[in-house]
């Protein structure tokens, strides 16, 4: 099974065969939801869920 590292607190986070990218998986030592950015190696980002006005009011373009 491949595994990732954390980025928050580096343990290694099993990621099931058929995970896409972009699924969440969550770090089992810290409890982090981690979105799968990479499958070959597998990168893990952490996602930013506080994150409320995202989207909001960004067409300042
Ligand atoms: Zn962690």
């Amino acid at each position: 099974m491949p595994t990732g590292t954390c980025p928050e607190c580096d343990a290694d986070v099993h990621v099931d065969l058929d995970t896409d990218k972009g699924e969440i998986v969550s770090c089992e030592e810290c409890g982090t939801d981690l979105e799968v950015v990479g499958l070959d190696p597998v990168e893990l980002d952490i996602v930013e869920e506080e994150s409320l006005d995202e989207d909001e009011d960004e067409d300042e373009y």
